[in-house]
């Protein structure tokens, strides 16, 4: 993909860069007046829904195209650009029409790529940012696929907004950050910013901080709260929306990470630490491929003595006993149990794989005994 950094989007914008504003527009006072309050924060893009994809009909569904206006006169009030959401091929073009700065795609919409390519075949030819929300399930291909669409019909001002994934599992989120997810999408396009969505995945104020400043930590480019001048009464997502003035202050609590090419000497420092874990890397392999050799040995005396491969209270007694030092070496318990699942579904592959060689083995000498003999 071909990005441009946002550095050179045309707009002064800060880093991290800070997107916020209500989560719908919902009359020309109540965005205005969120402009105005957020006028101290020195935000870099204010945000407002118009048209506003909802789970159940008979919900406030966006104010409509009568919003646009009124989101680019607060904007313009307070000197900063303006995004919204687009789902379709007239939002794009009433949005445009309105000079609307910045578009994002929603969650609900980079899930469909009929919808996407609409959206892109619309927008060939102009040169404008496009943010795109993750899909609702955990699904990178489709958040990628979303963001190659967008960039073969020309856009490069493009980032991506990570804002968590829709769960059955019981959670504190109201969608599951899911953090491995956004990494993996910053490993295989390092250009791409990524901008976290802390109001969306959380659902709630309490948990906004935390969220945001693991996003800085794990070094993405911005952050997008959702702010409103009285959050309680707001007509879409009243949960997880601050006031401005709590906006501030959670913004002001948080710190920013360098990156690296800010800070050769830490390049340096950090490449000593890098090879250590190198060569750790390179034991842990080595250790872990000499207990395969064991559990080989293993299987061949299994198989020799006639012996089923899971003996289910040594597996038991294997993890129970791996816990308990793991935990005392600072692991949690949930890492400890990962691994060793996967060692051992490592060790059946093997065991079950020198069985049945030595099966075919024992067929082609001619001395395999059919299976109702065995065990005499
Ligand atoms: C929004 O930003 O208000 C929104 C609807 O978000 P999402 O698409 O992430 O649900
Ligand atoms: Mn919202």
């Amino acid at each position: 993909m071909q990005i441009t950094p946002i550095k050179d989007w045309g707009h002064p914008f800060n880093h991290p860069l800070i997107m916020s504003g209500p989560c719908s527009v919902e009359s020309e006072q109540q965005v205005k007046e969120t402009a105005q309050q957020l006028k101290d924060f020195n935000i870099d893009i204010l945000r407002g829904g118009i048209w506003k994809p909802r789970t159940r009909p008979n919900s406030f569904e966006g104010i409509g195209s009568v919003g646009l206006k009124w989101l680019k006169e607060a904007g313009a009030s307070i000197g900063k650009p303006v995004a919204t959401e687009v789902a379709n091929v007239k939002h794009v073009y009433e949005a445009l029409r309105m000079g609307i700065d910045i578009l994002w795609i929603g969650a609900r919409t980079t899930v469909n790529p009929f919808a996407v390519q609409e959206i892109c075949d619309a927008l060939q030819g102009v040169d404008i940012p496009v943010l795109v929300k993750n899909p609702i399930n955990p699904d990178l291909e489709l958040w990628i696929g979303a963001l190659e669409r967008l960039n073969r019909s020309g856009i490069t001002k493009l980032a991506a907004i990570h804002r968590g994934f829709s769960t059955h599992e019981k959670s504190k989120y109201r969608n599951i950050p899911r953090w491995n997810i956004p990494i993996e999408l910053k490993r295989r396009y390092p250009d791409l910013p990524i901008i976290c969505d802390p109001s969306h995945i959380c659902g709630n104020r309490d948990l906004l901080r935390e969220v945001a400043q693991t996003a800085l930590d794990i070094g993405f480019e911005g952050l997008h709260l959702e702010s409103h001048t009285c959050p309680d009464k707001a007509l879409s997502d009243a949960k997880q929306q601050l006031t401005p003035e709590a906006f501030g202050h959670l913004v002001s609590s948080l710190h920013a990470r360098i990156s690296i090419e800010e800070n050769p000497l830490a390049e340096n420092q950090l490449e000593v630490l890098r090879n250590r874990i190198d060569d750790l890397d390179k034991y842990l392999l080595e250790v872990l491929s000499e207990r395969m050799d064991v559990v080989r040995d293993i299987a061949e005396y299994k198989r020799e003595n006639n012996l089923a491969i899971v003996q289910p209270s040594r597996w038991t007694e294997i993890l129970e006993s791996r816990l308990d030092t793991g935990m005392r070496k600072q692991l949690t318990d949930k890492f400890i149990k990962e691994l060793f699942h996967a060692v051992h579904k490592e060790s059946i592959h093997h065991q079950t794989q020198i069985m049945l060689n030595g099966e075919e083995n024992a067929m082609i000498k001619g001395n395999g005994e059919p299976m109702n003999n065995k065990n005499k």
